[in-house]
């Protein structure tokens, strides 16, 4: 700014100048042609009056002398006298305009540069008494002569002019300038400057607050999604279209198992280098998006990668894991059990399918008919059971039909299992006693007589012949207990937690040939799950198993 003040003021002194000396110039220039006219036309005046008085004009011009040029010519352009030439070696004169005029009008004056543009020759005629023209001639000065000549002057002018200028621009510019500078441009209108200024001053106020309000707002946002990044579960990785680390949750510093601000800024490489999640970084760089199961410290994680596209073009890449373990060993469970349940059906079917072609093509001897016939019985009961299980599994997996949740009494319950399973008992001379007292639950009575009988019913069926299984009802605690124990085979330390894994048996042979279909237990622990109770198993092999159910106090 200082310096367009300063170019100013220098260039319009410049102009200035030259203005000025060029108009003075063109009146001295208008005054100095006046003044040879009227000087011409006053000599003429003095000559015509001599020529008057005298009878011969041409020797009138004896002894005559002037410093303008003094021309004498005939009606015809003859000249007859000249101060300043030879009369005799002049041509005609009759075509110059000055003497035309003053053959028409009596007088005439014109005006021609002289052999150079610098010079101009004035002319002034009149006709005189004796019918001639007299022409006085006098050169001087051209304008552009004039100029010429005041040149040197005025460059030493302008020069002047200019010098003198810049200091003054200099002082004049700093002077304007100078409050500018001291603006305080975090309160606009506090300044009291230039009255000029406060539109500006006024409009600078209201974009600052604009941007103070604006930078409040993106900050707020900033810490919003900073907050719901912070508490996602789920890892979450923003990267610039290079694979450099811009952002990373606690999560996803947690599944990768480094510090989220060490690694940023770093390459993505840095901090895991697992195929998985280079080919998944490479799909989302190259403009597409990835979808992969990745498995990190023995967890299961959805990997998602996709990038951030602005006009077509990668500005960064979203990396987002989601913990998928439950589902995944879900999903896993679900297909062995699929497979497991195929392989249980499939041998009773295999069974029952042998005796009946044996019978069917005749070839059974008549005393094996029946046990055959029994044998088919029995297996068909083995898968009746069995799909019995599994539905009351797939039930309590959906946990439908469960019925209406309401107020239970154990112990009536316990002696009704007990005494439908008393036959059994007896049957292979175990003593099956129930003890306790009363206490109540809310749960579901189908479901709590369904896992009281499997319980009951594998003590019966692991404990050999002449053992005990006691029931007991009570508080255990200040909670609510159902405790099956017996003097059975026990269960081995290394079998004690995957007993109630579906289908697992410590030996399978015993479990079937007791018409166990592996998933009593099972369901004990699902229904356990429903009510909110806790199991507690202690078992040793020969000794015994004492099965627990602690639920929770009302
Ligand atoms: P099963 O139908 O084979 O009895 P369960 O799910 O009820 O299936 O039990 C799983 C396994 O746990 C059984 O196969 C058996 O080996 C063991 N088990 C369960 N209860 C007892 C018990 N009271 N005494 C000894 N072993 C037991």
């Amino acid at each position: 700014m200082t310096k367009r003040i300063f170019r100013g003021i220098v260039l319009t002194a410049i102009i200035a100048v030259l203005l000025a000396s060029m108009l003075t110039g063109i009146s001295i220039y208008r005054y100095s042609e006046a003044r040879a006219i009227e000087e011409l036309r006053s000599s003429a005046g003095y000559i015509l009056l001599g020529l008057s008085r005298s009878e011969d004009e041409t020797a009138y011009f004896q002894g005559f002398s002037s410093q303008d040029r003094v021309t004498l010519v005939d009606g015809n352009g003859n000249v007859l006298y000249d101060n300043q030439a030879d009369a005799t070696s002049l041509e005609n004169h009759l075509d110059r305009p000055e003497i035309q005029a003053a053959l028409r009008d009596g007088t005439g004056e014109s005006r021609r540069y002289s052999n150079t543009l610098a010079e101009m020759t004035f002319y002034y005629t009149a006709r005189t008494s004796a019918g001639n023209v007299l022409r006085i001639a006098n050169t001087r000065s051209s304008a552009l002569g004039m100029y010429l000549h005041m040149l040197p002057l005025m460059v030493v002018i302008t020069l002047a002019a200019v010098l003198g200028s810049l200091l003054v621009a200099r002082v004049v510019a700093k002077r304007i300038v100078a409050p500018m500078n001291a603006l305080n441009l975090d309160a606009p209108l506090e300044n009291d400057v230039y009255d000029e200024l406060s539109p500006l001053l006024l409009r600078m106020e209201r974009q600052r607050q604009e941007i103070a309000r604006q930078m409040r707002q993106l900050a707020e946002r900033k810490s919003e999604l900073s907050a719901i990044a912070e508490n996602m579960r789920e890892g979450l990785v923003l990267l610039d279209p290079r694979g450099m680390v811009l952002s990373m949750n606690e999560s996803a510093a947690a599944i990768f198992g480094v510090s989220a601000k060490q690694y940023i800024g770093e390459d993505m490489l840095c901090v895991n280098r697992d195929a998985a999640v280079r080919d998944a970084l490479l799909a989302a760089e190259n403009g597409g998006s990835a979808d992969d199961i990745w498995e990190q410290n023995g967890r299961y994680y959805r990997l998602l990668a996709s990038p951030v596209l602005q006009d077509s073009e990668t500005m960064g890449i979203v990396l987002l894991m989601l913990d998928t373990t439950e589902k995944y060993a879900a999903e896993i469970s679900r297909k062995e059990f699929t497979a497991n349940v195929s392989h249980e059906l499939k041998t009773p079917l295999t069974s029952i399918s042998g005796y009946a072609e044996i019978m069917r093509d005749g070839v059974a001897r008549p005393e094996d008919v029946q046990k055959f016939s029994s044998r088919i019985c029995q297996e068909t009961s083995r898968l009746i059971a069995l799909i019995n299980d599994i539905l009351e599994l797939s039930r309590l997996d959906e946990k439908k039909g469960l019925g209406v949740r309401e107020r239970v009494n154990l112990l009536e319950l316990s002696r009704d299992v007990v005494g439908r399973l008393e036959p059994l008992a007896r049957e292979k001379s175990i003593s099956l006693t129930l003890k306790g007292e009363n206490c109540q639950i809310s749960g579901y009575p189908l479901l709590l007589n369904e896992m009281f009988c499997n319980l009951v019913d594998n003590a019966i069926r692991y404990t050999p012949a002449g053992g005990n299984v006691d029931v007991r009802v009570g508080v255990e605690e200040g909670k609510p207990a159902f405790c099956v124990s017996d003097t059975g085979i026990g269960i081995p330390a290394e079998h004690q937690p995957h007993v109630f894994e579906r289908f697992y048996r410590v030996d399978k042979s015993h479990s079937k040939a007791t018409g166990g279909t592996g998933l009593g237990l099972s369901i004990v622990k699902h229904g356990a799950e429903i009510h909110g109770a806790e199991i507690r198993l202690e078992s040793e092999p020969g000794q015994g198993t004492r099965i627990q159910l602690v639920f929770p106090a009302d």
